[in-house]
């Protein structure tokens, strides 16, 4: 097999030829398909997130096909299409897990983190964690909703039920997610950084019904708003934003320092909390829903040999919509 291998935190990935891998018991092997880039990504590389198992194949948006299965695996046969998520395993016994809290394990793995990803042309996935895809929708298509589509469905579960949504930061998550809110009648408030005229329109193309700076205020408050972006600065911003009771769900697992701010600003019950990770359940959920709600995902495609090129478009905001490497 060949992978993108982050040997050192803040070093390019490299380009490696590696032994093929045998999938143990409760086990899969796929052939890798394709594999969305995630802003986690950059959060890895960036050394960002604490103990990454370097060296690491980074990549948590990964589809492809079975090509070796392990013992026990009794529910997924060779030959199926199926997706790998960011939460790669879970210890099944700890306080959260036995609470149907897996997304806060005690002794998790993670796709790209501390197991490795789909940046490969073959990747190990724990059985349990990969999700059936069906033959309904392309590779490529499917991808972003491995992680930007998840973690952004469980925001916006915690966002409550509030029919004014604002969605900070509009990149791979909030595209897919405005889609989803306006499917479910919502008013969708996209704002994006300040002068962004190009992904404001993406957004208003979108299904958004207003769409501006993050120095501005929306035209009416907001229930809640979920930030995407990895500013800090913005939770203040949106609070000052929703209305009284109305929340701010941080969904980004990385952000910089929140600034301090008025008591005011979150008095009369306004929340501010942080969404990490996610369920088995609702990825099951979530990716049911797909074709009902018609979601269509804007994707730039690199060779896998260009991760880093991916990886360095992200990080300058040069595309719209997800980046997705094929194998
Ligand atoms: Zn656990
Ligand atoms: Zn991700």
């Amino acid at each position: 097999m060949h992978a993108m291998v982050l040997n050192k935190i803040g070093a390019p990935l490299e380009w490696t030829e590696l032994a093929d891998r045998h999938p143990s018991p409760g086990e899969i092997r796929l052939k890798v398909s394709v594999c969305g880039v995630c802003r986690t990504d950059l959060h890895v590389l960036d050394g960002e997130l604490p103990n990454p198992q370097l060296p690491i194949i980074p990549g948590h948006e990964i589809v492809g096909r079975i090509d070796a299965l392990g013992s026990n695996v009794s529910d997924l046969q060779l030959g199926d299409r199926v997706g790998v998520p960011w939460l790669g395993h879970t210890c099944g016994v700890c306080p959260y897990c036995v609470a149907q809290r897996e997304n806060l394990c005690d002794r998790p793995l993670f796709t790209g983190y501390t197991r490795d990803g789909g940046f490969a042309t073959e990747v190990i996935a724990d059985a349990r964690f990969a999700f059936p895809l069906g033959e309904v929708g392309s590779d490529m298509s499917l991808a972003p909703l491995l992680c930007a589509g998840l973690i952004g469905w469980r925001a916006l579960r915690s966002a409550g039920e509030g029919k004014n949504l604002g969605l900070y930061g509009f990149g791979a998550a909030a595209h897919i997610l405005a889609q989803v809110a306006k499917w479910q009648g919502r008013s969708v408030f996209a704002f994006t950084r300040p002068g962004d005229i190009a992904t404001q329109n993406f957004a208003m193309s979108l299904g958004a019904i207003w769409a501006g700076g993050s120095d501005e205020m929306p035209p009416e408050p907001l229930d809640a708003a979920i930030i995407f972006a990895t500013v800090g600065d913005l939770v203040p911003v949106a609070l000052r934003a929703v209305r009284k009771g109305g929340r701010v769900v941080c969904a980004g697992i990385h952000m910089s320092d929140i600034p301090s701010f008025a008591y005011a600003s979150l008095w009369e019950e306004r929340q501010i909390l942080s969404v990490a990770n996610l369920t088995r359940q609702d990825g099951i959920d979530f990716l049911r829903l797909v074709p009902q709600i018609g979601i269509v995902t804007q994707t730039t495609s690199y060779p896998l040999q260009q991760a880093n090129q991916a990886l360095a478009d992200l990080r300058a905001g040069k595309f719209n919509g997800a980046a997705v490497l094929v194998t």
